[in-house]
């Protein structure tokens, strides 16, 4: 059994696009991954509820994922929700944690939008004893907060330890920056305009069968 990296991509994927497809693939080649599985979350407490549902935008990842090897989806966080109890990261890195065993590295990996915010995260200082995170620059992402700030800087470390060793530890991720959001495709979709090329084609064909993100003057 192999013992390399496992990554992690958690988002709402609401819905998926290749700006998430292209991190993934480049995030997993740069941490020698084995696998990278992409982990949608359920309603997360500090943002807005996302557009879809939850089974559609698994549905959406599934197919955004045919035939890839590398990549996967995993539905821990929705199927923690469906029971009833709120989904959080630390669970989900606790118990992968526990499943992967303690010697893996486990990386999480999340835009500096995400990470100026990470003090609004259940238990935020806890959640390197399980995984390291490598953080993606992304335009126009907001400055940490002044504890936030301290704790990357404390635990600031080359990518070739987060590769080495199983859990503690921040590094920088430099890929692609492709300038999509989930937002976007939204508006776009809602303007009644084409998101091909932002979005992979079986996705935007189960879009249009069952009528997600309709143009906004349907609704009218
Ligand atoms: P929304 O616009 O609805 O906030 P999003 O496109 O930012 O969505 P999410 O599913 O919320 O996507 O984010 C999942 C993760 O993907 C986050 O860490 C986010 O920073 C990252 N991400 C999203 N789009 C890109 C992109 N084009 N390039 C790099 N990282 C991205």
């Amino acid at each position: 059994m192999s013992n390399g990296p496992i990554v992690l991509f958690g988002g709402t994927f609401d819905p998926v696009h290749v700006g998430h497809l292209r991190v993934c693939l480049e995030a997993g080649e740069i941490l020698h991954a084995d696998e990278v599985w992409l982990v949608p979350s359920a309603s997360p407490p500090n943002r807005a509820a996302p557009e879809v549902s939850a089974a559609a935008r698994a549905q959406m990842l599934e197919r955004a994922l045919e035939g890839q090897s590398v990549m996967r989806a995993d539905f821990r966080e929705l199927l923690r929700q469906q029971s009833g109890k709120p989904s959080y990261t630390i669970d989900t890195l606790r118990e992968v944690r526990a499943e992967i065993g303690p010697k893996r590295p486990l990386i999480w990996i999340l835009g500096a939008d995400q990470i100026a915010k990470l003090d609004t995260w259940k238990d935020w200082q806890k959640l390197l004893d399980f995984a390291h995170f490598a953080v993606l620059a992304r335009p126009g992402a907001p400055t940490p907060p002044h504890a936030v700030d301290a704790f990357l800087r404390a635990h600031r470390a080359p990518k070739s330890t987060v590769r080495s060793t199983p859990a503690g530890h921040i590094c920088a991720l430099e890929v692609t920056q492709l300038s999509i959001s989930a937002t976007k495709v939204r508006a776009i979709l809602a303007a009644g305009q084409s998101a091909r090329y932002l979005v992979p084609d079986r996705v935007l064909d189960y879009i249009s069968e069952f009528g997600l993100y309709p143009r906004e003057t349907d609704n009218r």
